[in-house]
């Protein structure tokens, strides 16, 4: 089956691409931007996509995903996870490997990318741990992980604190050419702190979670890849602080790329009130002046890429008090409406903002996607940037329903997601 996808207004960064036109696909491949439609039509073959007033973009790529498989499969299943993607307009995912076992050899790695070729409707891309088990202290089989086909390697849901064994992470994946991709934050000023310190934990009697924890290490692991030139990519930027360190290490020329997530840029500790656990999440929710400076580096483009840090968890996990709850919302299915803002708010352009969830973030990992270039892999998003959505949780395609966003009126709706040429959502 053929797909022609037609009167769209095609956005592909890539290419320097802005322009009202027509992509035919065949045989999973983007083939031309036909000039005329009307054979196309009229062949059986052929499905079309009236995308008039729509946008046709590369499909989205995001490169921090929680699949939960193998050993939480009741949060979500890789099947599940793919499909809350595509649901997002996301045809390509990386996902972490704070699974259990945690993925960091080999044999792990191997089991996510059969899973994921099997029952997964996006591409899968996982990324290795840096230690084994995640528990900070030696280095995961790194090596056989990247011939297996991880992208990157972290411990992404725990920080490494041994400044040594970052040290020698980072020595060790340049032979490869992987990025380490840091979950920045000091254990030790984090404390049991569950959210942002500030006025409103001390208003709520929270314990709280100072910016310094994260600003600490990411001036650790920003002085750790000047030393060893590798390069190192840190994950959900929440603080002024960070920002301030990547903007000057970005300036000195370290190489070191940067994400947020739609939940730092939009939300604030205000979101904490009334101990709503579905704000509850690791870096936590800041304050306004945070919320700002990160905005201000996704403009001046010191945040390089968006990504959501998709977190599922169970009802029941959530429905506890505060304290107790596990840290992470999930994210693939409002990642779009939620950055859209950028663009009515002046941010970005939209061209800018699919940037930042397209070839962006392809190139931090190297994953050859991004693209709808000819001859590429035809992935490719269309959505409606003006159309009014109220998001409904209820409606989610993932297994996890933990969101703050249930209720919260929108616009912007994903209408087809394409992946190898085959429709693997439409609204
Ligand atoms: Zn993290």
């Amino acid at each position: 089956m053929s797909v022609l996808i037609k009167g769209g207004r095609i956005i592909d960064p890539s290419e320097g691409l802005d322009q009202v036109g027509n992509v035919l696909i065949e045989e999973g491949i983007i083939k031309s931007y036909p000039k005329t439609t009307a054979k196309f039509e009229k062949d059986p073959n052929v499905e079309v996509i009236d995308a008039r007033g729509k946008i046709v973009a590369p499909g989205f790529v995001d490169i921090h995903v929680h699949l939960r498989e193998p050993g939480f499969e009741h949060k979500e299943t890789i099947r599940t996870g793919c499909d809350s993607a595509a649901a997002g307009g996301f045809t390509t995912i990386v996902c972490m490997p704070n699974t259990n076992p945690v993925n960091d050899n080999a044999s792990v790695t191997e089991y996510i990318l059969l899973k994921a070729r099997t029952e997964g409707k996006v591409n899968v891309f996982p990324i290795g741990a840096i230690t084994k088990g995640e528990e900070g202290e030696s280095l995961a089989q790194i090596g056989e992980m990247f011939e297996a086909g991880c992208v990157g390697v972290s411990d992404d849901g725990m920080p490494v604190m041994n400044s040594k064994v970052m040290r020698h992470a980072m020595e060790y994946v340049k032979a490869f050419g992987i990025p380490v991709i840091s979950h920045a934050e000091d254990k030790n000023l984090s404390g049991h702190g569950v959210m942002n310190e500030g006025e409103v934990s001390t208003l709520l009697g929270l314990e709280g979670i100072p910016c310094a924890s994260e600003d600490v290490m990411v001036s650790r692991d920003i002085t750790v890849a000047e030393l060893t030139g590798a390069h190192l990519h840190i994950c959900h930027v929440s603080t002024a602080g960070s920002v301030r360190l990547i903007r000057a290490a970005k300036k000195r020329g370290v190489h070191v790329t940067a994400e947020v997530t739609p939940h730092h840029f939009t939300l604030t500790d205000e979101a904490v009130n009334q101990y709503d656990t579905h704000a509850k999440m690791n870096p936590p929710l800041r304050s306004e002046v945070d919320r700002k400076a990160v905005i201000k580096g996704i403009k001046d483009g010191t945040i390089d890429v968006i990504a959501t840090d998709h977190a599922p968890h169970s009802e029941d996990e959530k429905k506890v008090e505060f304290d107790l709850a596990p840290f992470g919302i999930v994210g693939l299915e409002t990642a779009l409406p939620l950055s859209l803002k950028l663009v009515e708010d002046g941010v970005l352009t939209l061209s800018q903002l699919i940037s930042k969830l397209t070839d962006a973030p392809s190139s931090i990992l190297n994953l050859n996607k991004g693209t709808i270039k000819q001859g590429a892999a035809a992935d490719v998003v269309v959505f409606d940037p003006k159309k009014k959505i109220k998001v409904d949780r209820e409606k989610f395609h993932s297994k996890a329903k933990n969101t703050p966003f249930d209720g919260w009126e929108l616009k912007g709706e994903v209408s087809h997601t394409i992946v190898d040429g085959r429709i693997v959502y439409s609204a």
